[in-house]
């Protein structure tokens, strides 16, 4: 799942369960749950350089363009857990950064742990149609969001 589908999923997790202990490990959960739905993707999976060969690739893009500050506005002044249910919603894909910088651009092996082949099995639904199930979880999300603040 987009950036953004993530960050909001787990400050609207932060929002609605107003506790801290419930919703920083829930929000860490949501990555996976996000990642196991059938979500936007692209033939071959080569790595950043062959996802913008995809027009609906600029198009997600520009849905974290947007996403993102929106989400920076709206939880402006809210508890520091909320920030940090947003980010553990993210953070499983921070191994993303590692791939792409180690291994995309300086060669080294990638990290092949058991949680990255996890995290790797369970997004078994990549496809460019996932674009249809992406954009409507991220208005879904954004209008709780919206709703919350
Ligand atoms: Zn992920």
């Amino acid at each position: 799942m987009t950036t953004s589908n993530h960050l909001y999923a787990g400050a609207t997790i932060a929002l609605t369960v107003q506790s801290p202990l419930v919703a920083l490990p829930a929000a860490l959960l949501s990555h996976f749950l996000l990642d196991a739905l059938p979500h936007y993707g692209y033939p071959g999976r080569g790595g950043y350089a062959e996802a913008f060969n995809y027009r609906a690739t600029y198009f997600m893009e520009s849905v974290n363009l947007v996403g993102v500050p929106l989400l920076l506005y709206l939880l402006w002044g809210k508890p520091w857990w909320v920030w940090a249910a947003a980010f553990l919603a993210l953070a499983p894909d921070l191994v993303w950064v590692y791939r792409y910088v180690a291994y995309e651009r300086k060669g080294w092996l990638p990290i092949g742990s058991l949680f990255t082949r996890f995290h790797n099995k369970i997004q078994w639904g990549e496809y460019t149609w996932g674009i249809l199930i992406e954009v409507p979880v991220f208005v879904l999300l954004a209008m709780m969001l919206t709703e919350m603040v």
